[in-house]
């Protein structure tokens, strides 16, 4: 009999167990992290059953971090995170100091060296990439004020780590540590040469990769073959952060979002890159799914006074300093403790931090349990905080200010026998124009930042967010509405849309736009009257223009 090598075992049995417990945590209306942390904690060591190879999923858990920072870096501009810098570089700086400082008290109270205390601080300073991405990810705020300021404090946060890890060794002579390391003179000298690769890594992606990938890209673009251009987009993606940590000991998730922040300044390829990786969520759960088996639940009974004051250094202590730091450069209340709380979570830097503690003797074994369980109680309770963030929100700010977010409390529209538009792009705009011209009153559902800004300056009334809320179907009155027009791309998501608004209104006339039969099949069969399918459509006008539509 043949066995499936160990990484098939991983994505077979991870994987599917990730799934079902994730759908369950889903069903539950739990985040479905809670589920694939679950499966992580079934496959792994600590209990009975099956066990994965933890430094293979690791190890494939990378490969996550690299995809999901390379399409963030895709969403960023360098305008964006200069834009942002004059905060999230002492800002983060401070941050980690202060969290660093909170840790350490930590570990003194449980009756660790000063020395284990400074590099278990900086574990709990430092938070996960992934967790942080996933939560502005799901509320649409990356592209936001406050996605920016996460975002460009995460890089600050990663620059450190490589410092810090790089600095480790050199300093763990001076810190007491057993290593044999270099006297304190290499540290100096230690510190100079990361800056330096650092900005050597950054010089040779400004000079020389600005030009050439991007070169490389339309070279395969122009080829036509569409599985040789996913190929150039993954493959730049993993050879830039391979490189970045194998010659400039750039971290891969940093040298991962310098390849995308590079492709971002083309939109042709920003696009194209974006479509050719929908591996990415598959790799992010890997990640979480490591996590998961490298925990081991004994530290619940065995120390769980230290456990509680490590989680409430990260969970209180960041989202306390992180406030502070942002009141202090001026932030509002509200966006300070929403930035702060999007931070307070540990994850993938840490685990490398105190392994390589662990490593050098500085720190006692025990710490990484610690650090283990800090970070999935972390992760879990996150979104509590974040939602908690959002409820101070609602209670601070003036209702126009907030009106991006705070979807209970829009103001419903006072029209009655008006138009809907869902979707204000190519389509929805143009469905605009032509009932303005015809004098016909329309409110609009829009979830696109940019597309709202448009609608503002154009005097629309407009209600921000997803279509397929129910809450802003209300606000929209679609119940009283004549019409409504579902002009966004995405059929499926369009059938709930037409579902719901059926269901308010059994008169309302629903048209729709779909790309595919079956999507026009869908919609049909959710209660739109007509659907245009817009391939056919175009065809329709092609042959027109040749006047032989007739003949
Ligand atoms: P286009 O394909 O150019 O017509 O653009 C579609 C527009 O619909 C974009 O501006 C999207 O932001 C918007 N859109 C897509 N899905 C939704 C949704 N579920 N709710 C509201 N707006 C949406």
């Amino acid at each position: 009999m043949t066995h499936a090598s160990p990484i098939v075992a991983i994505l077979a049995v991870g994987l599917g167990l990730a799934f079902v417990l994730g759908t369950l945590a889903h069903r539950l209306r739990l985040s479905p992290i809670a589920g694939y942390l679950l499966a992580g904690i079934a496959i792994g060591p600590f209990t009975p059953g099956f066990v994965a190879d933890s430094g293979l999923t690791l190890q494939l858990a990378d490969i996550g971090v690299i995809l999901l920072m390379f399409v963030v870096g895709l969403h960023f501009s360098l305008k964006d995170l200069l834009s942002v810098r004059a905060t999230v570089l002492p800002g983060a700086i401070l941050q980690v100091i202060a969290s660093t400082v909170i840790g350490a008290w930590v570990a003194r109270l449980i009756g660790w060296q000063w020395y284990s205390g400074v590099v278990f601080g900086l574990s709990l300073a430092i938070a996960s990439t992934i967790v942080t991405m996933r939560a502005l990810q799901d509320r649409r705020l990356l592209e936001s004020n406050r996605g920016r300021l996460a975002v460009g404090w995460l890089v600050v946060q990663d620059v450190l780590t490589v410092i810090v890890l790089v600095l480790l060794p050199a300093l763990s002579s001076v810190l007491g540590g057993e290593a044999g390391a270099p006297a304190a003179g290499g540290l100096a000298a230690a510190f100079g040469l990361t800056l330096a690769k650092l900005a050597a890594f950054v010089a040779v992606m400004w000079i020389v990769g600005r030009r050439v990938i991007p070169e490389i890209l339309h070279y395969v673009a122009h080829t036509g073959s569409r599985e040789l251009f996913r190929l150039a987009v993954l493959a730049i993606a993993l050879c830039v952060a391979f490189a970045a940590s194998e010659m400039f000991g750039v971290s891969l998730a940093l040298g991962a979002f310098f390849a995308g922040l590079i492709l971002s300044e083309s939109q042709l390829s920003q696009r194209a890159a974006e479509e050719s990786l929908p591996l990415r969520d598959a790799f992010a759960v890997l990640f979480f799914l490591s996590i998961g088996m490298l925990f081991n639940p004994a530290v619940l009974v065995h120390q769980p006074g230290h456990l509680a004051m490590a989680v409430a250094a990260v969970l209180l202590g960041i989202t306390a300093v992180g406030f502070l730091v942002m009141r202090l450069f001026g932030y509002k209340t509200a966006t300070a403790l929403f930035v702060a709380a999007s931070l307070a979570q540990i994850g993938e830097f840490s685990f490398i931090l105190i392994d390589l503690g662990i490593g050098m003797k500085l720190v006692p074994a025990a710490a990484r349990d610690l650090v283990l369980g800090t970070s999935i109680i972390s992760i879990l309770m996150n979104p509590a905080l974040l939602a908690a963030a959002d409820a101070v929100r609602r209670k601070l700010e003036p209702p126009a200010e907030r009106a991006k977010d705070a979807l209970d409390q829009l103001v419903p529209t006072k029209r009655t026998g008006h138009s809907v538009i869902v979707g204000y792009g190519r389509v929805g705009r143009l469905v605009a124009e032509g009932l303005r011209q015809q004098g016909i009153a329309f409110v609009v559902i829009e979830e696109s930042p940019g597309a709202l800004e448009r609608l503002k300056a154009e005097g629309a009334e407009a209600f921000p967010g997803n279509g397929a809320d129910a809450r802003l179907l209300a606000a929209a009155n679609v119940a009283a509405a004549r019409r409504l027009f579902v002009a966004i791309p995405q059929a499926f998501e369009g059938g709930q849309i037409v579902e719901q608004a059926r269901r308010a209104s059994p008169e309302i006339d629903i048209v729709a736009r779909a790309h595919f039969d079956d999507e026009v099949q869908h919609l049909i069969q959710h209660g739109a009257n007509t659907v245009i399918m817009g391939e056919r459509e175009i065809a329709r006008a092609m042959l027109e223009r040749l006047n032989i539509a007739e003949e």
